[in-house]
């Protein structure tokens, strides 16, 4: 048997402090010590639980050091509890990072599930939730930024995102020039005393905060695009490329003559003689 600890990974609330679960409560009082990382935030919970415990920090900005202590530790048969500054570790967090190390040194990594802010707005927005992607936080370099949401222009099932309130107008302005108008679901402050689920067009969301600031937390839910809008834009596409580089499309993809030409009919609704006869 391994002598090695256990990394529990506890999922704590996302605002209301009864969402926690039994088994929460005992596996951080039964730990050797406790990973946060807020440690001002896990001490009002603690307290509130009356958890008595040593609170190690574990952040963004000392995961290296810290990680290495925390490994060292568990090596050498301590049990310890990860958890974030709400919701579940590793979510947008860099719990993430921590597991990672935990399963190249071969740790036992066991999670105490419980609430994720993502999943929490998902299931209250009314867009579809049988689908969906977890983007998180948007990357803040300005192309970079560009460029993943072009990637997600096209994506047909719910997009959620994380976003800070001071950046939340940026961001919606940034999505509306991408993606153009579209159903939007802005889920605030989820599970706390002023919880709101805002469901509108993205130039409403635009409209709404240039009158007040944002304030609180939000999770950002984007209705992914429709089968009829993306053809629309592929019809779009088409249209603007010739059929002859339109036809070598399908030839590179490996299709004979004249099933590329066939396809090419099909995604201009044109007839497969008007190709023939355009291509000559
Ligand atoms: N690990 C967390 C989870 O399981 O959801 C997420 C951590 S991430 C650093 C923090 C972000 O989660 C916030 O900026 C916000 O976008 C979202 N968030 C956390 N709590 C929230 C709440 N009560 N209501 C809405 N969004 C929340």
């Amino acid at each position: 048997m391994s002598s090695k600890g256990i990394l529990y990974l506890v999922a704590t609330p996302i605002g209301n402090l009864e969402d926690i679960t039994l088994r929460a409560i005992r596996i951080l009082k039964e730990v050797d010590f406790i990973a946060a990382e807020d440690t001002r935030q896990t001490i009002k919970l603690l307290n509130h639980f009356e958890i008595k415990k040593s609170l190690i920090s574990y952040h963004e900005h000392n995961k290296k050091e810290k990680g290495k202590y925390l490994i060292s530790q568990l090596d050498s048969g301590k049990n310890v509890a990860l958890v974030s500054d709400a919701g579940t570790p590793a979510i947008s967090d860099p719990g993430e990072d921590l597991v990672k190390l935990c399963v190249k040194d071969d740790i036992k990594v066991t999670v105490i599930p419980g609430p994720v802010a993502a999943i929490t707005g998902l299931v209250a927005s009314g867009l579809s939730a049988g689908r969906f992607v977890f983007e998180g936080f948007l990357p803040m370099n300005k192309k970079i930024r560009k460029e993943r949401l072009e990637l997600l222009k096209n994506e047909a099932r719910t997009i959620i995102f994380y976003e800070a309130p001071h950046k939340l107008m940026h961001t919606l302005k940034n999505l509306y020039e991408v993606f153009g108008n579209r159903k939007v679901v802005l889920a605030r402050e989820l599970t706390k005393k002023f919880e709101e689920i805002i469901r509108c067009d993205l130039d409403e969301a635009i409209e709404k905060y240039k009158e007040q600031l944002p304030k609180g937390e939000f999770v950002l839910l984007v209705e992914g695009i429709s089968e009829e809008d993306r053809m629309y834009d592929q019809k779009k596409y088409w249209d603007k490329i010739s059929l002859k580089e339109h036809l070598d499309i399908y030839l590179r993809e490996g299709l004979d003559k004249k099933s590329a030409m066939k396809r090419v009919a099909e995604d201009r609704g044109v007839s497969k003689r008007e190709v023939y006869k355009g291509l000559l």
